[in-house]
Order: C-alpha cells, then sequence, then structure tokens
C-alpha cells in the first residue's frame, strides 16, 4: 500500500496534516482478527469504535449486503420506500424503550444527534415557545463532531475553545459522580435539579448518553441519576434526549442502556453497531406526542432529509445484525466477556500509574495518571499481536461479543504487560 501517499494526502480522525501519527495497512477482517498488509494478526480490542459486535466478515451480514445489492442499493426516500427500510424501523418500534414510536433514518451519529436537537427545537418553537431554544447536558459527554454535537460535548475534552465564537451556548452540570456499583447518593442529582430550576424556561431538552459516557471520558454512572433525571425533565416540561450511539445493541449488557433505569426519553438517537458495524446509518426515534407536536405547528413538517436517508443497503445489513441480536445468544456472550474483564482488568489497580479501573458489560477501561504515549503504546500493542487504540489516560477495551475467552485474555495481558513495563 502507499503509505506515503496516505500520509500526505489523506486525513485520518483527530490527526495532524503535517506530522501525523503512523497508521497500519489493513487488508481483511474476519471474525475478530485483523490482518495487516505484512500478514500480521491482530485481536480487534476496539469493534471499531463500538460498531462490529459480532465480528468482522460476518456470513449472514455478507449474505444480507449482497442480496440487497442485486435489488438496489440506493434509491432517494423522499416519495419512496422499500422493505429494508419498514423492516427495520418495525423492529427498533419493537425493542427500544416503550414509546418510541417514530424513526427517522439518519447518515451517521452526529446528524442522528443533530436531528434530535432539531426536533427538540421545533417541537417547543411549534407549541408557540419560543424561548426553549437551548440545551442542557453533562459534563464529560460526548456527542459528535458536527457543530450542535459540539456544543453539548465536553467543553474542557471537546472542541469548545477552537470553535466557541459560532458555537451555541449551551448549559452544562457536573458528570454524575455515583458509580455504577455504588450506593446511590442523591446529592448527585443536585446541580441539575438546580440548573433545571433556574433554567427549565430556556431548557428544549436535556441530552445525555445513558450510564456509560464514552468518548469524553469513558464514565460509568448510576442509573438512579437516569432515573432522576427523567423525572426532572417531567417535573419541569423539558424533553430528554437519550444518545445511545455508542451504548445501544446489547454492549452494557442490556439492549439499550436506558433498560438499567427502567426508563423511555423522548428522543433516543442510535447508531454504530446499529449495522452490526458494516457501514454507516443511524438512527433518531422519538414519542408520537413529539412528532405530532412538531407537526401539527408551521411548517407543518420536520425539516431534514438527507440524500443517503433510509439507504437499502444499510437497512439491509442493520435487519440481518438485529436477527442475530434477536437469537439472544449476545447476552451470555457479554455476562462473560464482563466477568472476564472484571477478573483480568480489576487487579491492574495495583499498579502505580493506573488511577482506576471500570468494567460494565463488554466495556473495560483502565484509566492512567498520565496521558498515554500513542505512536509508541500503539506499536506495543501491534507487536504484542492486539488492536487497542486508547486515547489521553484511558486505555480501554470494547471487543466484538464473539470474542473467545483466550483471545480476551490476550488484550488485557497486552495491557497488563504495557503497564507493567
Ligand atoms: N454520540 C456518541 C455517544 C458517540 O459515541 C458518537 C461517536 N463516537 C457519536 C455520537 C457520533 O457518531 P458518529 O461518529 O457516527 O458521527
Amino acid at each position: 500500500m502507499d503509505l506515503e501517499f496516505d500520509r500526505r494526502h489523506i486525513w485520518h480522525p483527530y490527526t495532524s496534516a503535517i506530522n501525523p501519527l503512523p497508521c497500519y495497512p489493513v487488508v481483511r477482517a474476519d471474525g475478530v482478527m485483523i490482518e495487516l498488509e505484512d500478514g500480521r494478526q491482530l485481536v480487534d480490542g476496539m469493534s471499531s469504535w463500538w460498531a462490529a459486535i459480532h465480528g468482522y466478515n460476518h456470513p449472514a451480514l455478507n449474505a444480507a449486503a449482497t442480496e440487497q445489492l442485486g435489488k438496489m442499493s440506493h434509491v432517494m426516500f423522499g416519495g419512496l420506500t422499500h422493505q429494508p427500510a419498514i423492516e427495520l424501523c418495525q423492529r427498533l418500534v419493537e425493542i427500544t424503550p416503550e414509546g418510541l414510536e417514530r424513526v427517522f433514518l439518519a447518515d451517521s451519529g452526529s446528524v442522528a444527534v443533530e436531528v434530535a436537537m432539531k426536533m427538540a427545537l421545533q417541537y417547543w418553537a411549534c407549541q408557540g415557545n419560543q424561548s426553549k431554544c437551548r440545551f442542557l447536558t453533562l459534563r464529560n459527554g460526548y456527542h459528535g463532531d458536527t457543530f450542535n454535537a459540539m456544543s453539548v460535548c465536553d467543553p474542557q475534552t471537546g472542541m469548545h475553545s477552537l470553535y466557541k465564537d459560532v458555537l451555541p451556548r449551551q448549559l452544562f452540570v457536573p458528570a454524575p459522580q455515583t458509580r455504577f456499583e455504588q450506593h446511590w447518593n442523591e446529592d448527585d442529582v443536585a446541580p441539575l435539579a438546580d440548573m433545571l430550576a433556574k433554567h427549565h424556561h430556556e431548557v428544549a431538552a436535556l441530552i445525555l448518553e445513558p450510564v456509560v459516557q464514552g468518548a469524553g471520558g469513558m464514565r460509568l454512572y448510576h442509573p438512579q441519576y437516569l432515573r432522576r433525571a427523567r423525572q426532572l425533565c417531567d417535573e419541569y416540561g423539558v424533553l430528554l434526549i437519550c444518545d445511545e450511539i455508542a451504548t445501544g445493541f446489547g454492549r452494557t449488557g442490556k439492549l439499550f442502556a436506558c433498560e438499567h433505569a427502567d426508563i423511555s426519553p423522548d428522543i433516543l438517537c442510535l447508531g454504530k453497531a446499529l449495522t452490526g458495524g458494516y457501514m454507516t446509518l443511524a438512527a433518531t426515534l422519538c414519542t408520537e406526542d413529539v412528532a405530532s407536536g412538531i407537526c401539527q405547528g408551521q411548517p407543518g413538517v420536520f425539516m431534514h432529509g438527507p440524500t443517503f436517508m433510509g439507504n437499502p443497503l444499510a437497512c439491509a445489513v442493520a435487519n440481518a445484525s438485529l436477527a442475530l441480536l434477536d437469537k439472544g445468544e449476545w447476552r451470555q456472550q457479554v455476562e462473560s466477556i464482563e466477568a472476564q474483564l472484571k477478573a483480568e482488568l480489576i487487579p491492574l489497580r495495583k499498579l502505580e500509574n493506573v488511577a482506576d479501573v471500570r468494567v460494565l458489560g463488554a466495556i473495560g477501561v483502565v484509566e492512567l495518571h498520565q496521558n498515554v504515549e500513542m505512536a509508541g503504546i500503539q506499536k506495543y500493542f501491534v507487536q504484542q499481536g492486539v488492536w487497542i487504540r486508547p486515547f489521553g489516560k484511558l486505555v480501554y477495551l470494547m471487543p466484538p461479543f464473539i470474542i473467545r475467552p483466550e483471545q480476551l485474555s490476550s488484550l488485557t495481558g497486552a495491557i497488563a504487560g504495557y503497564l507493567s513495563n
């Protein structure tokens, strides 16, 4: 592969054009293995950023894509519809928390968040309430890289300072402090309650990642916070948007993280694992109340419609991915991964360079005291035959659900090896 061309001409995520970090050339991926151009095989610890839950090159997902390709890869969704989208939306309405009845198919997670935020704004505007046009969110959150999504990402770890003059100014409360497994402390929700008491008249919606804050810090918080957030939103007339783009489809041990608290949001964002990591597709679901609220006012329609909306190829693969989840094996798989991550990562807490270890479902996080040196740690992991991509102080695992115990041990062992060196 012409890596020199790649280096000189291609942007990679969050990477310098002048001095980019090395990229490893991949030729194939199968099951949980990623094959490099030189033949080295890496055990995948990332599921390609939370997405490839069933592993790569899966026969059922391949068959769904191939079959759909023979019929049509895409047609516009304006004025046309098709079976893959209908089937997908039927399944999403069935499996997502109670009350979410309307599905908007979007092209990526960030766009699903933009759509959710536009829905909330248009909902209040159509009720004649023009003052509810800000969003409230938690520090340490992450919701995507487009402008409105960025505006509700953590102001420090996000990109607020770069774009501060053009980003909408949102309201932030501290991230929940009570850990997932700790005894609930009601004081934890006090800042949210105070903020809503003071600002509810200007807040369209509270947006948060339920239970797991992902790219903003890999933090796991108590489900009671979510339950209280739902109650407070109801009390103050504020919509609740749950961003399950990272947590959806089994990652936390429940099909959706909202189930840990047994709540339903007014608007739900899904993405990433929706297609089993095969291609980009996202969805924003809302209640009948939100949908009809939007469409009763002027202009009477929801103002969004991307070119690749409802892409049949992506919908067909998503349907195949959901059919695999329907079989239910993921529950046992995620439970076993959780037990093994706890057994193999929690002992790392005693290492001097480790600040914390957290595990929930198929997510294992080792937080260090210092930022990792990216190029060095990446090289070490590749030499150990694993693919783990840390960021900042966080070295974390979220493997495909089909990973075998010895493969998972090679991931945890590589982390332990690096930290003890
Ligand atoms: N929300 C959350 C919780 C995410 O983790 C991400 C992606 N990391 C996004 C939104 C944005 O999704 P995408 O990268 O597909 O735009």
